[in-house]
């Protein structure tokens, strides 16, 4: 837990989140400001600023969480795909420094290119 981590506020329930899914090591809750309607999160509990700063279980039970929520999303708000992203460091975009997945939801004709629809 880092004192001034917006995410470490949400796991701890001091700062509010609509959980999607939450087990021992791995939350996932909607974006505050989503790119589309249904975009996700999914952190680890424990605050790591980057990837490589999760030993391999830690990344498992992240990655494995993003890949079984994807289809989760993409049936809850009706989208034929989704773009699944990390944004790894300041100058890649990253603005919460604690590992985040994104679950972005897609639509036919929605505009964003591969990676810009994340990177903002
Ligand atoms: P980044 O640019 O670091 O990859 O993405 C950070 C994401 O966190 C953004 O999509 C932003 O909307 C989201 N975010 C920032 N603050 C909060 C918050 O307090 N609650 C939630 N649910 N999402 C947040």
């Amino acid at each position: 837990m880092s004192e001034d981590c917006i995410f470490c506020g949400i796991v701890a329930g001091d700062i509010p989140g609509r959980t999607v899914y939450e087990d021992e090591d791995v939350l996932a809750f909607l974006d505050a400001n989503p790119l589309a309607p249904g975009h996700t999160l999914v952190i680890p509990k424990a605050h790591h600023e980057r990837l490589n700063d999760m030993d391999d279980g830690l990344a498992g039970s992240v990655l494995g969480t993003l890949n079984a929520l994807v289809p989760v999303v993409e049936d809850a708000v009706d989208a034929p795909a989704t773009t699944v992203a990390f944004n790894n460091g300041p100058e890649a975009g990253q603005e919460v420094p604690h590992v985040h997945g994104h679950i972005v939801p897609r639509f036919e004709g929605d505009g964003g290119g591969p990676i810009h629809t994340v990177a903002g």
